[in-house]
């Protein structure tokens, strides 16, 4: 999974990874906007004190030297993000596609204007002009909201169609008809059903088993449920009539004919979405649970599925409760 998706995938697993590198630059500009004055006073005093000795480019640009290390010294960095300068630039479209955020390249004259002229080196910035009312403290946030935009898919439901190619290879997908809309579509089932099982429905679409095939695991396995001549790979199991059948049987289901309804991109209901994170849930617990009795080859695909069949009955739990929001009650 691209750190892209992963950064976007709120319409599956409400909570998103928060993108770092964002929340770090939000924080520093929330900081330097705090303390603008301080700093700004800081940097002409470190400015009076540089002495006569300055390189070409500080005598054309009032900058602190670098002295030897190889980044931006911190306070440089702090008073770049005021004026969305140095490693702060890249996010100047951002935040002007975000028409709430107007204010932010709007800074006071003080901010990177005084301290690009000689005579200005004593003068101090002036403060940057007023939050917005509106924004009722929440700088930090709404700034990482803007930025981690950098971080995240351009177009989700297009990176998913993308992503879903990986997971069923190029023949599978060819031959797979998508509606246009399936993404927006299924997380809105997605809605009416637990959070797990929305992730391990999220989980099945990205390619997140840990099959002996994905895992690059020594031993690659046969499909441990004992389909004759098929791996322990993914694909199979999409198909596999013993997962699936003690899946159907134990949340009383029927299963869908299509792959595309197994795996909820053509007409996604709570119940197969419920079904097909059953299906991911038996998978790697008698994955797991074979490998500690000696593995799945050892124990023999009777055992395998008796080890299904009994583990059903406590994880049908975990993907059936009553829905919140009326009209797919279960
Ligand atoms: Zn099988």
């Amino acid at each position: 999974m691209s750190r892209q998706v992963m950064h976007s995938c709120e319409p599956f697993l409400l909570k998103a990874p928060i993108a770092i590198a964002s929340m770090c630059k939000a924080a520093m500009y929330r900081f330097a906007r705090t303390e603008s004055e301080f700093l700004s006073q800081l940097k002409a005093e470190v400015l009076s004190i540089r002495g006569e000795d300055q390189s070409v480019v500080g005598a054309v640009r009032a900058r602190i030297p670098f002295g030897g290390l190889p980044h931006t010294p911190i306070l440089e960095s702090l008073l770049d993000a005021l004026g969305i300068k140095g490693t702060f630039a890249p996010f100047e479209p951002l935040i002007k596609s975000c028409h709430d955020l107007s204010w932010v390249l709007s800074p006071s004259p003080g901010l990177g204007v005084a301290f690009d002229t000689p005579e200005s080196l004593q003068s101090l910035p002036l403060p940057p002009s007023p939050l917005p009312p509106s924004l009722g403290g929440k700088l930090q946030g709404k700034i990482y909201e803007c930025f981690s935009k950098s971080e995240k898919c351009v177009d989700f439901a297009r990176s998913m169609s993308q992503k879903l190619v990986v997971t069923l290879r190029e023949e599978a997908s060819r031959s797979l008809r998508v509606p246009v809309n399936w993404v927006a579509t299924l997380t809105e089932v997605l809605r009416n059903v637990r959070p797990h099982t929305a992730c391990c429905v999220f989980k099945t679409l990205i390619g997140g088993w840990t099959t002996s095939v994905r895992m690059h695991e020594h031993d690659r396995l046969a499909c441990i449920f004992g389909c004759r001549n098929q791996p322990d790979e993914i694909n199979h199991y999409f198909f596999c009539t013993s997962l699936w059948q003690i899946a159907s049987q134990s949340l009383r289901v029927e299963t869908p004919l299509g792959l595309a309804q197994r795996l909820c991109i053509a007409e996604p209901t709570p119940d197969t979405a419920r079904l097909l994170a059953l299906v991911f849930s038996l998978y790697h617990f008698c994955k797991t649970r074979a490998k500690d009795l000696g593995g799945a080859p050892y124990l023999g695909p009777n055992v395998v599925q008796n080890l299904a069949f009994e583990a059903a009955r406590a994880l049908r739990n975990h993907v059936l409760v009553f829905v919140q929001f009326s009209g797919w009650l279960a």
